[in-house]
């Protein structure tokens, strides 16, 4: 299916010299559909040259040349959004609409960052004699070393790359590679853009040797990487370690308050399609539904009806609402989830189980009379698992929807001013919406708190972490 799954190194699409390589599976059919190959230690000292001689010419293309280059990457993602879309559901799951949306959404996000770039303002701060000008600059922080999960292989990849390039910085990016094909998509349109050879590169080989390589390297100013917490608490300490700043997107567990004032109907649609996009593969995935006892069975009864609706099949298919888990790991880690929960006194109320044993299918679920104990209340279950769990008191309930370390997406429903404003000031969390699915937007900051990680993507915050600022005091 892939024409070819090269890397991008210093302008040039490259066949990596690396000794491994690996097979790209479909999950919808549990069958190879390309091979790809490794980044050799060569091919990484070449890819961190072209990054360093990048950088030192990109940094001097004004913010609005850089943005020209990137308005017309971001034409070439929208002309090519059905190639790359088609590309992204036979290596990921997804269905082929959410791919689409995911591919438009790129397109997008290189737009508002292309302007963005040109608002890096600094500013002018008042001197105490007379002929000093007192000016903070706002510069590029240098090359980039980004990692990008599989979950949204384009997205999170564009993320870091728009925002990197419009600061003035090149990056050098490993995507994932259970899901090459859709990040070359993207990167094609940039190079098809005519951005500069050695400003962006891409490569894939052994997540652990790249970036065990590239984060200490001195020629890396910057790190970010979105994934699983524990690989970025390890990478973050490795960045520390070297003195070299870092964004980290990580996990969560986000919960959902649905008050007893709530539109129960219209937050049941919501968080119900809401839950099941990409198999609940999705970082601010609603995964602990606090409801309000009064409301609590309507609103259960509701979702419940919702996921047992929901069509699990092919993302290819046209009338599929819910594609595979995107790896065999996912489907293990999902079942274990389950069977822990159940045998310690959860009551399965839709789905639960495997389907067939092609592909990786699994039952949009839902479990009632989850204890506390259950492992999927304390680890992000990052697969089509709702935990619906009964309150009464606003205050207890708060404090156990912000009980665990993570911190990232919350959810709430009321049609009361107070308590929505009680909420969005109690709940320990990167971002809060209300009555509405108001997250992950091109010009929104996108981060978390406590063990979800600090730094954001989107946003004017999402170009700050790749400048800093210089000050330069001048007499005369
Ligand atoms: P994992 O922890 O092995 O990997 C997560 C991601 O990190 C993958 O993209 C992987 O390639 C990368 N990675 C792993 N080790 C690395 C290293 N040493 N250096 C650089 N990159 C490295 O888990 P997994 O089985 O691939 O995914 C499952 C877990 O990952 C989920 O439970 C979820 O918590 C997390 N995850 C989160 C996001 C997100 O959007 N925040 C995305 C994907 C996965």
């Amino acid at each position: 299916m892939y024409t070819s799954l090269e890397h991008y190194i210093n302008g040039n699409w490259v066949k990596p010299s690396g000794d491994k390589s690996q097979d790209v599976m479909n999950p919808a059919t549990s069958k190879p559909i390309g091979q790809l190959g490794h980044v050799s230690r060569g091919d990484l000292d070449n890819t961190l040259a072209a990054a360093d001689n990048g950088f030192k010419q990109w940094r001097k293309v004004s913010a609005f040349e850089r943005g020209k280059i990137l308005r017309k990457a971001a034409d070439l993602v929208r002309a090519r959004t059905d190639e790359i879309a088609k590309v992204l559901t036979q290596e990921q799951g997804k269905v082929l609409m959410e791919a689409k949306l995911e591919v438009a959404s790129a397109a997008d996000i290189i737009d508002w960052y292309a302007g963005e770039g040109q608002r890096a303002y600094g500013r002018v701060i008042p001197a105490r004699a007379d002929g000093v000008r007192n000016l903070v600059i706002m510069e590029p922080i240098g090359p980039v070393a980004g990692f990008s999960p599989w979950n949204f292989p384009v997205t999170q990849a564009v993320r870091k790359v728009a925002a990197s390039l419009a600061a003035g910085c090149s990056i050098i990016i490993k995507c994932p590679e259970e899901t090459p094909g859709s990040p070359i998509g993207l990167v094609r349109c940039f190079h098809d853009a005519g951005l500069p050879a050695g400003v962006l590169n891409l490569v894939y080989g052994v997540p652990a040797e790249i970036s065990e390589y590239l984060i200490p390297h001195p020629v890396i100013r910057k790190v970010s990487f979105t994934g699983s917490v524990p690989v970025g608490k390890h990478l973050n300490a490795l960045a520390a370690s070297h003195m070299k700043r870092a964004t980290m997107e990580l996990g969560g567990h986000s919960p959902v308050l649905v008050f007893d004032d709530a539109d129960v109907a219209g937050a049941a649609k919501m968080m119900g399609a809401f839950k099941y996009r990409n198999a609940g593969q999705v970082c601010i995935s609603p995964t602990r539904f606090f409801v309000h006892e009064k409301v609590y069975d309507d609103f259960v009864g509701r979702f419940v009806d919702i996921a047992k609706r929901t069509k699990v099949g092919d993302g290819l298919e046209p009338d599929t609402r819910m594609g595979p888990l995107a790896n065999p790991r996912r489907i293990n880690a999902i079942e274990a989830f389950v069977a822990d929960a159940e045998e310690k006194g959860a009551k399965v109320e839709a789905g639960g189980k495997r389907i067939g044993n092609q592909g990786n299918f699994f039952e949009p679920t839902v479990l009632t009379d989850v204890p506390d104990t259950a492992r999927i209340m304390n680890e992000e279950p990052f697969g089509p698992v709702a935990v619906m769990l009964r309150f009464k008191e606003t205050d207890e309930m708060l404090e156990r929807a912000n009980k665990l370390p993570y911190g990232l997406a919350s959810y709430a429903f009321t049609k009361d001013a107070k308590t929505a404003g009680k909420v969005a000031d109690a709940l320990e969390s990167g971002m809060v919406t209300i009555n509405h699915m108001g997250l992950a937007l091109p010009e929104t900051p996108f981060g978390g708190v406590k063990d979800s990680g600090f730094g954001h993507e989107g946003g004017t915050e999402g170009l700050q972490v790749y400048m800093q600022a210089k000050f330069v005091s001048h007499l005369g």
